[in-house]
């Protein structure tokens, strides 16, 4: 019998014992890490050293409880999930680990004993951001998710040295600085350098025959290490403790000093220097690739050494790989680790000495895959070229992948050539992941509703049509507890009074709220709660950007990656017009609007960053001019991340989901602004399908055309001047780009939106749909003045959220795909 932890015993003292007792414990804890780790007494440590202090008790807490999980687990033989994902948005993990092991207040009072204020520890720990938008946020939502399901699963990333970019505005530009979070964040990670692996790029390919087998050896390559980082990820109240896995590149080179010759010196760094530039760097690019030699190359040293790592540990417990899909199901997010394919099927036919068709059928019951876009632009391609030379032995499965492929399409389609080569995984010199996702997997998913409809019925028909029973949708899926429990505790009190804690445990609970629909003092509480967290906003605000902010006025929020199909600029023309409008008319009786805007521009992205300028130049056109300021504020808060998120969304009265419709595959943003009880102005795009059928007609304000709408005006011709012509507001402000009423002329985006070059002209329909917007806009103004019709749309959108929960996404993976149960 293993001795009962420090886990138990924390967590006994914590349910059971006295408040003195407790905290004891806590200050116990904290003096013996400070003298081991600082060498100094508790009392006079830094506020950076109780910092560390407070996560390294923390950390010591879950790796306990991370022990006796596993046993638990590895004891019934349970299956495990594997989620690869290039990118994990994890923000900050205090909060949250607290949060979940029910220990925040002990810690807030034996903190307090001190003079240290909890919320000030929170604000030292730098975001991990280790991804772009919502894809990385999505991994991390579901690795919270599947901790508090008590699903043994385990993340697999890159431990990026700099993760997304800090983003500055100067003069209207955003300017990018390296983003150094391991300063700081290096705290909840644990190095294992004992299972380093090696991964081998480049070289030759030998092949013999032995004893009637073929034999394969890569030789002359370049090795490079991956070195495993664990951070734990805890669940709420559950058992689980789970981990992420990030790989850290390492040159195998010692760096025997007197080996080298001078000059050979040099090239040992140089080697060096490259070698561990594979883990340098995320990529800031968000739904759009980056053909890159290194990008590929971070791609397979993390899927490569994943995969040898779950091979060996799942060989510790069982005696072959034959048992390999019955106890492993590994995820690919997106088809960045679509070589997973290929390298599995390595690994089984090189390394285990498998038979083609055996280890083809192992991988395809191993294997499942989410798509999470349509954009061309997004679609991963390798030139063959690249692919051959960094990865030989896996350029030689792809080729035989396809070839055999193609011959079975060729039974499938006879003659049909042009499909064929669309389907292929190689066609015209380039790898194509998404087809090598497709033709192995046994499930492929999309995000939403309508995404999923667009893959079977669009982009991947051919595929759907041989193999319908590999397709499904699972909608995403947030972590409310961090969105709304953790982030809004205001909020959560008072839901927990009317509807009691049962929401907490189980999203669906808030529907209980529509019992108090029209209720008028919950209603005031809810104004009550809005109006604290719009306040705690405009500190911020004042703090950050200088501005002074009316907090009675609607907060119109769009916070999310600057990108064009997002269709920002809508957002700013409708500002525009609203602007001349007022000017027009000086007593126009609408109600004060602060608009927010929070956004990155990918770096290289010269049009998103423009859009940001133009943001930027409308703000202060509106904010200096006294006839306008006091009924219209625009704001660009710096620096868009998911610790920023946590303080912009308690306080959002609207929330922008303005994408053109088809090609927004869910969004996240707007179930988290849902949850807390902003109202959704959107089109019927990614999950605002879904948002929109939970709330009904009266709940939401949309606008724009359909999908298919916009499909059939593609297909007629669009000819954005057509609208131009026709519409004199919109003229307005199409004019105003380049008027020079700005201060500065925006030329780029104005002819974006006019110059018909190719047929390219205003790729995103905004002009199309800037009449259905500005309209729609009116509305919510008219909305919000009748404050107890507007009160009741926020309740109904609180209370229709729970759906959103990433726990029942997390369940939907788990039954229909996984095939894994939460462990008792
Ligand atoms: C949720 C989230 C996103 C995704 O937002 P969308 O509106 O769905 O694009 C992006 N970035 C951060 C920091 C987030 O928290």
């Amino acid at each position: 019998m293993r001795s009962k932890s420090l886990v138990i015993k924390m967590k006994k003292e914590i349910r059971e014992l006295e408040n003195e007792m407790k905290k004891e414990t806590v200050l116990e804890q904290l003096s013996e890490k400070c003298l081991h780790t600082f060498g100094c007494d508790l009392d006079e440590a830094t506020k950076q050293q109780t910092y560390r202090a407070v996560c390294l008790v923390v950390r010591d807490i879950l790796a306990q409880q991370r022990r006796e999980f596993c046993s638990q687990y590895e004891k019934q033989h349970a299956k495990q999930v594997f989620y690869m994902s290039m990118e994990f948005l994890v923000g900050t993990s205090l909060h949250n680990n607290l949060y979940n092991l029910g220990i925040e207040e002990v810690f807030e009072e034996a903190l307090h004993d001190l003079s240290v204020d909890l919320k000030d520890l929170y604000e030292i720990e730098p975001d991990a951001g280790l991804g772009n938008g919502g894809l990385g946020r999505l991994a991390s939502c579901y690795m919270d998710s599947m901790s508090s399901m008590d699903i043994p699963a385990t993340g697999f990333s890159l431990r990026y040295e700099f993760g997304i970019f800090k983003q500055k505005i100067i003069d209207g530009w955003q300017m990018e600085f390296p983003d150094n979070w391991l300063e700081m964040g290096d705290v909840w990670l644990i190095p294992r350098k004992e299972d380093t692996v090696e991964i081998k790029f480049g070289g030759k390919i030998h092949e013999w025959m032995e004893d009637g087998k073929l034999r394969v050896e890569q030789y002359d390559y370049t090795p490079v290490l991956a070195v495993p980082y664990d951070m734990f990820i805890s669940g709420y109240h559950s058992n689980a403790v789970n981990k992420l896995v990030l790989w850290s590149a390492k040159s195998p080179n010692n760096m025997d000093m007197s080996a080298f010759s001078r000059g050979d010196y040099v090239k040992a760094i140089e080697q060096n220097a490259m070698a561990e530039a594979i883990s340098k760097v995320l990529y800031p690019a968000d739904d759009h690739v980056e053909g890159k030699i290194l990008r590929l190359k971070q791609q397979y040293l993390f899927v490569s050494a994943s995969l040898q790592s779950i091979v060996k540990s799942h060989l510790k417990h069982y005696d072959s790989l034959d048992s390999l899909p019955e106890k492993v199901a590994v995820h690919i997010n997106d088809t960045h680790p679509a070589l997973c394919v290929p390298e599995l099927l390595r690994i089984l036919l090189d390394d285990y000495g498998y038979d083609w068709d055996t280890a083809w059928d192992i991988c395809q019951r191993t294997l499942a895959y989410t798509n999470h876009t349509v954009m061309s632009e997004a679609l991963e391609r390798w030139p063959e070229h690249i692919f051959r030379e960094q990865l030989p032995r896996i350029h030689q499965l792809v080729a035989e992948i396809n070839r055999r492929l193609v011959n079975y399409l060729n039974t499938v389609y006879p003659g049909d050539v042009a499909k064929i080569e669309y389907m292929a995984v190689i066609a015209n010199n380039e790898v194509r992941m998404a087809n090598l996702c497709l033709a192995c997997c046994h499930k492929v998913n999309g995000v939403s509703k309508l995404h999923s409809d667009i893959l079977t019925h669009s982009i991947f028909r051919d595929y759907y049509n041989i193999t319908p029973e590999k397709f499904t949708n699972v909608t995403n899926g947030i972590a409310y507890r961090r969105w709304l429990c953790q982030s809004n505790p205001r909020l959560t009190e008072k839901l927990k009074e009317w509807i009691g804690d049962g929401f907490v445990k189980d999203s669906t609970a808030l529907e209980g709220l529509m019992k108090y629909y029209d209720n008028p003092q919950v209603l005031e509480e809810l104004r009550k709660i809005k109006q604290y967290n719009k306040q705690n906003l405009c500190g911020y605000i004042a703090k950050t950007n200088g501005i002074n902010v009316d907090p009675h006025s609607i907060f119109d929020v769009q916070i999310k990656r600057l990108h064009e199909y997002k269709r920002q600029l809508l957002n700013v023309l409708n500002i525009m017009h609203m602007y001349c409008a007022v000017k027009e008319n000086p007593n126009l009786d609408i109600p004060p609007r602060t608009f927010v805007f929070a956004a990155k521009a990918s770096a290289g992205y010269f049009m998103a960053k423009q859009v940001i300028r133009l943001i930027d130049a409308v703000s202060k056109m509106i904010n200096s001019d006294p006839a306008v300021r006091d009924k219209i504020k625009v704001v660009f808060l710096e620096d868009y991340k998911v610790s920023l998120a946590e303080i912009i969304i308690p306080a959002a009265d609207i929330s922008e989901q303005i994408s053109i419709a088809g090609k927004e595959a869910s969004g996240t943003g707007n179930m988290k602004l849902m949850i807390n009880g902003a109202v959704t102005l959107g089109t019927l795009d990614g999950a605002n399908v879904e948002i929109h059928e939970q709330v009904g007609d009266e709940n939401i304000f949309l606008f724009g055309m359909t999908a298919q709408e916009v499909e059939q005006l593609w297909q007629k011709g669009y000819n954005p001047i057509e609208y131009y012509n026709a519409n004199l507001e919109l003229r307005q402000v199409v004019d105003m780009l380049t008027s020079g009423v700005l201060g500065s002329r925006f030329d780029d985006i104005q002819k974006s939106l006019l110059t018909n070059a190719f047929g390219a002209a205003d790729a995103y329909m905004t002009l199309a749909d800037f009449d259905s917007y500005v309209r729609k806009q009116e509305e919510v103004s008219a909305a919000y003045l009748d404050q107890r019709r507007f009160t009741n749309m926020s309740l109904v959108n609180i209370a229709k959220a729970g759906l959103f929960s990433s726990d029942r996404a997390v369940g939907e993976y788990a039954d229909n795909i996984w095939h894994v149960k939460g462990v008792q």
